[in-house]
């Protein structure tokens, strides 16, 4: 761990963000999950150890961290923002049973032609988001 403090020390630097305890344990917190939490989420996981950080606190470091492009937001669903701190790109997988969200590593969907959007759109980039029901939700035969 004391290894991993320093990585994240030096990560947030080399972005020229100034490390504050809150950034700290915000980017070390989604760096330990995949479960692209929410802020709340967040919030009350961090608190549990060290119950001093304010929604508005976690707010703004995931606003930090997002503007230096170390985290990412996902809205997966409706008014709901979730964080990851994977920026590489990638897709994701949405449980509609229990709302758990996964990643899909970037090379699943081979061949996704974008030379087949209309004349006059231009793609930068694009994502996949998969619905169904993962492992646990799914009837069992
Ligand atoms: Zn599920
Ligand atoms: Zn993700």
């Amino acid at each position: 761990m004391q290894q991993q403090v320093g990585e994240i020390v030096q990560t947030l630097k080399a972005r020229g963000l100034r490390v504050t305890p809150q950034r700290f344990s915000v980017y070390a917190n989604l760096l330990s999950r995949t479960d692209h939490p929410t802020a709340e989420q967040i919030l009350s996981d961090l608190n549990q150890d060290f119950p001093v950080s304010s929604q508005a606190t976690i707010y703004s470091s995931l606003q930090a961290l997002r503007e230096v492009g170390l985290v990412r937001e996902v809205l997966l669903d409706e008014g709901v923002s979730r964080y990851d701190a994977n920026v590489a790109p990638h897709h994701h997988f949405r449980c509609d049973g229990c709302g758990a969200i996964e990643d899909i590593p970037w090379n699943t969907f081979q061949g996704l032609d974008l030379g087949q959007l209309r004349l006059g759109l231009q793609a930068t980039t694009y994502e996949v988001a998969v619905q169904g029901l993962c492992d646990l939700c799914h009837p069992r035969d």
